[in-house]
């Protein structure tokens, strides 16, 4: 905390403009930007802490607008099945074993990834014991909305395993999702907020629909939810209400700008039309539906929900449902899929893809005033990005952003400034000691897994 200047660096603001100042600079007063600039108009600024910033951008944070912090101890176990397989046989039962001390290292561990590739903020859509999550986001610096992911109801078809943590009724899911938003929003000085959560369509009752939609508008915070993910699932809706998921949820009378939904690979037209009519914010999660062929980019709407200005937001998802949680590589997914999928070379530009990773996360969270881009006032999550790096030159100042975009890398971050804390300077996580975390979670996680009732054995032979 106290003053700290970024000078002689290539400033992208994500400001309403769009600006990119030549040797600009960035002053911070405790977590607050205090004015961004030319680093000549900014020279007699008084700071603790200077940073320069030649041969590198400055930038703001990037917003993982999705991400499950308790999955992190799940890599390597979620590859190569559909979307079914993966929920109901291989990650509800590891979230099942998750013990509290599992849930906190996972948590650490996701935290560490994240920040180490430039991601300042995480939305995070849940799981449980998430106090836990809470802990390690107070610890690691990094700002992030937390969440259950409540489910009321189950079938043949989805079974869900015994002690699931989520498995309860109606009445009780209410609860604790109500005592998780009244224990973790605004904590850390609002560096922490949680919300209300919804797991996926087929475990949500319309009572829970409804009794979550009230709490979250009496609390005025927003919901999150893994909606119409693949064909499969909306087929499922379809087949026991008659409609398509957007359609209930209208039919229910709960659409809003607190709707936060995840996904979305298998919408229609129609559907598109009533998240722009009713300003809910969509989650775009490139990586996951290449890696679980989910369907978002062979049949999604992406290019028509972002030529209609709904709001797009970029997420990463988890290390078992990607898995990489680089947003640089989120935003390279989110750049060309579409135009291969369509055969359009220039169908989502670079810009717009930086745009989903910042000030779109921002929006989609309703926290725009005070992230997503650098400006006076804003809070100060700022990263600082190496460019004297064999994957960024040459450079032009007419490449920036797509060599970003296109050839930039998590890897490329040096510096994160969170909340006007620094957290990582020169690549070194500066609030939590990183090897004994890695340590800790490969040991707990090989307790876990001798615990799963299936085991997965390596394609290859080992010697
Ligand atoms: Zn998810």
């Amino acid at each position: 905390m106290g003053r700290i200047l970024i000078k002689n660096g290539t400033v992208i603001t994500m400001d309403p403009r769009r600006r990119i100042i030549r040797d600009g600079a960035v002053a911070i007063e405790n977590d607050r930007i205090l004015d961004v600039g030319k680093a000549d108009a900014l020279k007699d600024f008084q700071a603790e802490t200077v940073f320069d910033a030649k041969d590198r951008v400055v930038m703001p944070g990037l917003v993982d607008a999705h991400c499950h912090n308790v999955q992190m101890l799940a890599r390597g176990l979620g590859d190569e099945v559909d979307l079914i397989a993966w929920c109901y046989d291989r990650i509800y039962p590891y979230e099942t074993l998750l013990s509290d001390e599992a849930t906190y290292l996972s948590a650490l561990l996701c935290q560490v990834e994240m920040i180490r590739t430039g991601s300042t903020t995480v939305t995070d859509p849940g799981g449980y014991k998430m106090d836990n999550v809470g802990r390690a986001l107070a610890e690691t610096g990094m700002r992030g909305i937390i969440a259950w992911s409540g489910m009321d109801q189950w079938s043949d078809d989805r079974p869900l395993c015994e002690g699931l943590p989520g498995k309860l009724n109606t009445e009780e899911t209410l609860k604790v999702e109500e005592q998780l938003v009244k224990d973790w929003n605004g904590r850390e000085g609002g560096r922490i907020r949680a919300c209300y959560g919804l797991r996926v369509e087929p475990n949500v009752s319309d009572a829970l629909y409804r009794g979550i939609n009230n709490l979250a508008k009496r609390d005025g915070v927003m919901i999150e939810m893994h909606a119409a993910v693949n064909k499969d699932q909306v087929e499922w809706v379809k087949k026991r209400t008659g409609h398509t998921v957007i359609e209930h949820m209208k039919s229910l009378g709960v659409l809003g700008d607190h709707w936060y939904l995840i996904h979305m690979a298998a919408i229609t037209d129609e559907e598109v039309k009533m998240l722009k009519d009713n300003d809910c914010r969509v989650i775009h999660v490139p990586g996951a539906t290449l890696h679980g062929a989910y369907g978002s980019a062979s049949a999604g709407k992406f290019p028509e929900l972002i030529d209609m200005g709904v709001t797009v937001a970029l997420g990463c998802d988890s290390s078992a449902a990607n898995n990489s949680l680089d947003m640089f590589r989120a935003m390279y997914e989110a750049a060309t899929v579409h135009k291969e999928a369509r055969i359009i070379p220039d169908l989502i530009s670079p810009e717009q893809a930086l745009e989903m990773a910042t000030i779109g996360g921002a929006r989609a969270a309703h926290w725009e005033n005070e992230i997503g881009s650098l400006e006076k006032g804003k809070k100060a999550d700022v990263i600082i990005v190496e460019t004297k790096r064999s994957n960024w030159v040459p450079l032009h100042e007419f490449s920036l952003v797509p060599t970003l975009v296109y050839s930039g890398e998590g890897a490329d971050v040096e510096t994160s400034i969170i909340d006007g804390r620094v957290v990582m300077e020169k690549r070194k996580i500066k609030t939590v000691n990183v090897k004994t975390i890695l340590r800790r979670a490969q040991r707990a996680t090989e307790k876990l897994v001798k615990k799963l009732p299936y085991k997965l054995e390596p394609k290859w032979p080992f010697e």
